[in-house]
């Protein structure tokens, strides 16, 4: 039995029922605050101290990394476990895909993740929370303890490059798959809107579940508009089920 790839692209919307806000889109917090902006634009995090003092204040009080998975999330592991071959392409950082159940592997988080931070000199990773206690323990701005260079959260900011290799494979998740789910996400940014785009013109069904219109409602299967909680459990309980 060869089941279709299911593909899910998740955008702030699958996890704002997790108690996270939107931060980085088109209408996200960090955009309607030009302050809150600089702490997670590359340029000024690295050229100024105090942004990064700033930036990891502001960290420390996320509320990210408590967040539990919901509905939402439990429901697209639960349809990994069934069987059925899933992919997640994520524009989330909050890693709770995987906290629900989904195997790291089969994650693409095209924004990185909030739960690791990054050397910008020697690309060595580490936990978060382990960063984040030496903040708590009095550095104001720990530097990576192989090189001595800045740290940063091991997310995407502002003025970035996506990594070239997790934007190749979404983009190949999104081509073979056959059922493709934009969950949670206005499809305004890049490269997540041109990924529902490739999906349609390559065959595949194109589900949107989103409380405000996209641009791709048009040429989408189906666009479905009530919460994300308890649409997307149904629709993937319906996936489980059918005979394929
Ligand atoms: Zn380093």
């Amino acid at each position: 039995m060869n089941r279709p790839l299911v593909a899910i692209l998740s955008g702030a919307g699958i996890s704002t029922d997790s108690g996270i806000p939107d931060y980085r889109g088109p209408n996200g917090l960090w955009r309607r605050d030009p302050e809150a902006e600089k702490l997670v634009t590359y340029e000024y995090y690295m050229g100024d101290p105090e942004i990064r003092r700033r930036s990891w204040q502001m960290r420390r009080k996320n509320r990210t990394l408590k967040a539990e998975p919901n509905a939402a999330h439990r429901a697209v592991a639960e349809l990994e476990r069934s069987g059925v071959p899933v992919r997640v392409i994520t524009q989330n950082v909050d890693g709770l895909h995987q906290l629900a159940g989904m195997p790291a592997r089969k994650v693409l988080e095209l924004h990185g993740t909030a739960r690791e931070v990054v050397c910008t000199a020697c690309h060595a990773r580490g936990p978060m929370e382990e960063a984040l206690a030496r903040v708590e323990a009095g550095e104001e701005d720990p530097p990576c303890r192989e090189c001595g260079g800045i740290l940063k959260s091991a997310t995407v900011m502002f003025g970035e490059r996506l990594d070239p290799q997790v934007l190749a494979e979404a983009v190949a998740i999104t081509k073979a798959c056959r059922l493709f789910f934009a969950v949670g996400t206005t499809l305004q940014v890049q490269p997540a809107a041109g990924l529902a785009g490739i999906a349609a013109d390559h065959g595949a069904r194109l589900t949107i579940i989103n409380a405000e219109p996209t641009p791709y409602d048009e040429i989408a299967d189906e666009v479905v508009r009530e919460p994300i909680g308890t649409a997307l459990p149904r629709l993937l309980r319906e996936l489980s089920l059918s005979p394929e």
